[in-house]
């Protein structure tokens, strides 16, 4: 899925949404490449911040862990790497990515071909090799898949001892720990899928579309509204009216936003939500500010959905 959302509009919503809050944003809110490679270490370089969590979860003191995308605003799809990054990339032992065009820029940069890649869109079709994967078939969030996650982490614990062996055990004690951690936010999600399976939530851009389908809730959002609002169009003005229904007449529990993909429809349809006392979930492609480790970052957000839909 090739997101083409022109920076205009979405500049101007930020910047509103700075101005409304009081928030100060610095004028270059792009990814950050966090400085030199620490040295003597294993150099694991990742697309964005959350897969960087997830590599420093398996590498611990062990190994650094860069990530090119790390703007806790904006949007990753639409991030473009700079000379600067390339060379990271480039230098880079191990590298985790997205794939599947969610962060083109890393999956187009040069690398070194001795450096192994992990690359979740490849992950996800080796744990189902029955799902479809063709443009638009598959959705591309896979840091919200819980089961990719783990095997991510899982494989950039092997990746990293084959280029690093004195640290193998380490890496692989990391991974299984991190595994662990992971099963718990899996056995949250049964318990809200016991308590509220087929419930309805809408959301804004297809981000939490694995959770959701793990936690037994649907989206009852049309799809033409989250396709165009995800490739940056103006949705179809009767799917506007049908979401806009499903607040009005409280027919979902809650309304599910994606910070970083957000244009005047969506924010209507945030003050709409608060307007009526729906209860809203706000979630994110990349890690908030001050946030740093990716269980920390999931568990918020998946006991966030469960306080919205138990309500
Ligand atoms: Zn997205």
């Amino acid at each position: 899925m090739i997101r083409v959302r022109g920076r205009g509009p979405q500049v101007r919503v930020i910047a509103a949404t700075a101005a409304a809050t009081g928030v100060v944003l610095t004028g270059a809110a792009c990814g950050q490449n966090t400085g030199p490679a620490e040295p003597g270490k294993l150099n694991v370089v990742a697309s964005t911040d959350v897969w960087g969590a997830v590599a420093k979860a398996v590498a611990g003191d062990a190994a650094g862990v860069r990530s090119i995308y790390s703007s806790p605003d904006g949007d990753p799809h639409e991030f473009e790497a700079t000379a600067r990054d390339s060379a990271t990339i480039s230098g880079a032992d191990v590298i985790v990515e997205n794939g599947a065009d969610y962060d083109a820029y890393m999956e187009k940069a040069q690398k070194n071909p001795d450096s192994p890649v992990i690359d979740a869109f490849d992950v996800y079709k080796k744990d189902d090799p029955g799902a479809p994967t063709g443009e638009g078939e598959v959705n591309e969030h896979f840091f919200y898949n819980l089961r990719v996650v783990r095997d991510v982490a899982s494989d950039l614990a092997d990746a990293m001892a084959e280029k690093d062996p004195p640290n193998r055990q380490t890496y692989r004690d990391n991974a299984d720990a991190f595994a662990t951690k992971i099963e718990a936010l899996e056995t949250e999600l049964a318990r809200i899928k016991a308590a509220h399976n087929g419930q309805k939530v809408a959301q804004t851009e297809p981000l939490a579309a694995y959770l959701l389908s793990e936690a037994g809730l649907v989206d009852a959002t049309p799809t033409s509204f989250t396709d165009a609002v995800e490739a940056g169009n103006d949705p179809p003005a009767s799917a506007v009216a049908t979401t806009e229904g499903l607040i009005d007449k409280r027919e979902v529990r809650a309304l599910l936003y994606n910070t970083q993909a957000t244009d005047p429809t969506t924010q209507r349809l945030l003050e709409r939500s608060k307007s009526v006392g729906l209860p809203v979930v706000e979630l994110t492609e990349t890690l908030p500010e001050g946030v740093t480790d990716y269980v920390a970052w999931q568990t918020k957000q998946i006991d966030a959905i469960s306080s919205a839909v138990s309500r």
